[in-house]
């Protein structure tokens, strides 16, 4: 049903568009005019409207993005073996060494361990290497005036607006992902209003270009989000063979010593102790892939982005640096995922077969998946376009194109 009415106001949108070039425009700034009457009771003065939309255009590709069904959905191991790879581990223990007295202090004033702070940072950013780069003001200002969650963006455009007015980041220096979220940490302007942090004491908080505002505002959101310091976001467990999985989830949670009498064993070998703390069984690949029990903790890094994989990845990547091992019970899968360092082998082997798929860069876009479904085709495998093991260890001991 939704996918009907998505197409026919697609089909309605372009023909309206190829009818007349002029009228986005023409809209936009009448939606602008709208915005500018509002904006005073936010906080932003007609003239500082005027001074920081003046020359602003729609860029109509972002709503691509808004109702954007992935047709190659991301399996969780995939999504993890990219996300916490040897490499993101091995950067995020640099970055803790690095960082290491910003990040005690950040610790120390909102009580949220260092490790947790540098995971959100790798996962969120790549450690301020992945900002995104698209200018703000033109994404949410697009989006404030299309689509179908206008007065959300509109909201996040103001935001971003009394950001720039207050001066505590460079208007040129704004860009982030299609949605608005920027910088080290990938705030919504609103999540910057409310909870950034000045962590370096010059007096503004720049998620841009700040690593010790990063990592401090980072802390804080943890901090206002209800973090337990010295409490486990939760750990890996094994289920006993004839496992009920009847109750599971999130946010079903039941007391740790519930969980112990249905046999539930730690993962790492220590055992479960005696507590009614609340605890949820995530089972991100159903009872027969690897099994969690999460607390509170893990919740308060659900709130960063509302998605359990994404959780999953911060978690996984803080044990990580907190010395921890990757996990016991291997995903439900014969054809395992890869490392970023792996899909750069993969993209190498596909562009010494001729393949054009651009730049080595870890990252499977269109051109590489075009490539990774020839190659499959070629292979007798099924051509579905997943960069996976079998096929990496396929393409490496394959001397056609050598
Ligand atoms: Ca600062």
């Amino acid at each position: 049903m939704k996918n009907t009415c998505l197409a026919l106001s697609l089909a309605l949108i372009s023909s309206a568009a190829a009818a007349q070039d002029a009228a986005p425009n023409e809209r936009f700034t009448s939606c602008m005019k709208t915005l500018r009457s509002v904006a005073s009771s936010k906080g932003i003065a007609p003239a500082s409207f005027d001074r920081l939309t003046s020359g602003l255009t729609p860029d109509l590709s972002v709503l691509e993005f808004l109702d954007y069904q992935p047709e190659f959905r991301t399996a969780i191991w995939d999504y993890l073996a990219g996300l916490v790879d040897e490499e993101r581990v091995a950067d995020g223990l640099a970055m803790q060494a690095k960082w290491a007295d910003t990040l005690a202090a950040s610790s120390e004033r909102y009580q949220v361990d260092p490790a947790t702070i540098v995971a959100v940072w790798g996962v969120e950013s790549n450690f301020g290497r992945n900002f995104g780069k698209r200018p703000l003001l033109t994404s949410l200002g697009t989006l404030s005036c299309f689509g179908r969650r206008q007065s959300y963006f509109s909201g996040e455009f103001l935001s971003a607006l009394k950001i720039l007015d207050a001066g505590d980041i460079e208007p040129e220096q704004l860009v982030g992902s299609w949605a608005g979220a920027f910088g080290h940490t990938q705030f919504m302007p609103s999540t910057f209003l409310r909870l950034a942090v000045d962590g370096d004491g010059d007096g503004k908080r720049d998620l841009m270009a700040s690593v010790p505002d990063a990592l401090a505002s980072t802390a804080n959101f943890l901090h206002k989000g209800g973090w337990r310091e010295g409490q486990p976001w939760g750990y890996e467990v094994l289920l006993p063979a004839d496992f009920d999985d009847s109750v599971s989830g999130r946010r079903d949670k039941r007391p740790l010593s519930w969980w112990a009498k249905r046999g539930l064993r730690r993962a790492d070998g220590q055992p479960i102790p005696v507590s009614d703390a609340a605890a949820g069984l995530l089972l991100p690949a159903g009872p027969r892939g690897p099994a969690f029990l999460v607390f509170r903790n893990f919740d308060v890094i659900y709130g960063y982005n509302a998605a359990e994989s994404y959780a999953l990845a911060i978690a996984h990547l803080s044990d990580r640096l907190r010395g921890g091992k990757p996990f016991v019970t291997p995903w439900p899968t014969d054809d395992p995922g890869l490392s970023r360092l792996e899909r750069r082998e993969l993209q190498t082997l596909l562009a010494a077969r001729g393949h054009p798929i651009g730049e080595v860069d870890g990252m499977i876009g269109a051109r590489s998946r075009e490539a990774i479904k020839a190659e499959q085709q070629r292979l007798g495998m099924t051509a579905d376009g997943r960069p996976g093991q079998k096929l990496l260890t396929s393409l490496r001991a394959d001397p056609a194109a050598r």
